[in-house]
């Protein structure tokens, strides 16, 4: 429009085109300028530019790589229990995870990220599972407990988590997960939250239930973290980068 005002831009996208395209992929999950309180455990705060709210974890998956290919900022809300909005809102995409859905499987619990801790903890109590009695009356969700490594009463959420698959910007989905090699952790990772899974993996490898897993699964009874870890596993990259010479599949 010649003279007139340009739209509105968030990251280089006009927002009614990106909104349009949110909808067209979420047809019942788009508010704009809904407010937040609602959704905190402060009641406090102004409204999300828009708030997109998603109920499974392939919803989350596609929300994140759609909102991050429109170049949009895009934040979680999990409970809200330990988030203060501004009164001003916020500005980009507010994703409201409500992927909450719960599987007992042996030998532990899987969880999509947006299902309440508290409640899963309580289902785990139910289900003969320990590690998480700590957490029955934590508020938030499984994911807000994640990023936070939420802890009470001398437990903390590093104690008891196995694996989490992680969205990435760059990759789409990043899977941390325990293989016969180990456990891989995000490249960005901080010295605190390195040490805290060294320190948990340790504990997990001389205990009782891994010795019994270990036996059952014909492992091994190897194990390395940190550098040393480290150092195998640059020898075997090292190792296949040589054969993968020999072969010609490198050059
Ligand atoms: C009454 C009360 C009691 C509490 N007691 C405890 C306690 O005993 N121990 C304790 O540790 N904490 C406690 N808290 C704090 C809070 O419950 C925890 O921090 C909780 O784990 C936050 O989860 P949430 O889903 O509410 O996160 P939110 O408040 O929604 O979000 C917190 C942060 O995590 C991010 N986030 C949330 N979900 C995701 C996701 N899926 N992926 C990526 N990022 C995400 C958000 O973007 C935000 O930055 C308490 C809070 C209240 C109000």
């Amino acid at each position: 429009m010649i003279g007139g005002r340009p739209p509105a831009v968030i990251g280089g996208s006009p927002v009614s085109q990106a909104i349009e395209q949110l909808r067209q992929a979420f047809p019942q999950g788009v508010e704009e300028g809904a407010s937040l309180a609602p959704h905190t455990a402060a009641r406090l705060g102004g409204p999300a530019e828009v708030l997109l709210t998603v109920r499974s974890g392939e919803e989350l998956q596609r929300a994140a790589q759609l909102i991050w290919s429109l170049d949009l900022p895009l934040r979680i809300l999990g409970g809200g229990s330990n988030v203060l909005v501004a009164d001003a809102g916020v500005k980009g995409v507010v994703v409201l995870n409500q992927a909450k859905a719960v599987r007992f499987e042996e030998p532990g619990v899987w969880a999509e990220s947006g299902a309440f801790f508290g409640s899963t903890a309580r289902r785990c109590v139910e289900h003969g599972l320990a590690g998480l009695e700590w957490a029955a009356t934590v508020p938030g969700t499984i994911g807000g407990a994640v990023v936070g490594n939420a802890g009470a009463h001398g437990g903390e959420v590093a104690d008891a988590l196995v694996s989490a698959d992680l969205l990435t910007r760059e990759q789409g989905v990043e899977l941390d997960w325990v293989t016969w090699r180990g456990f891989y952790v995000p490249g960005g990772i901080s010295e605190a939250a390195y040490g805290r899974w060294v320190d948990a993996l340790t504990r997990v490898a001389a205990s009782p239930a891994w010795t019994t897993a270990r036996d059952r699964y014909g492992l091994e009874p190897f194990f390395l973290t940190g550098d040393e870890f480290r150092i195998a596993v640059e020898h075997q990259v090292e190792d296949f980068r040589t054969m993968s010479r020999e072969i010609g599949l490198l050059k």
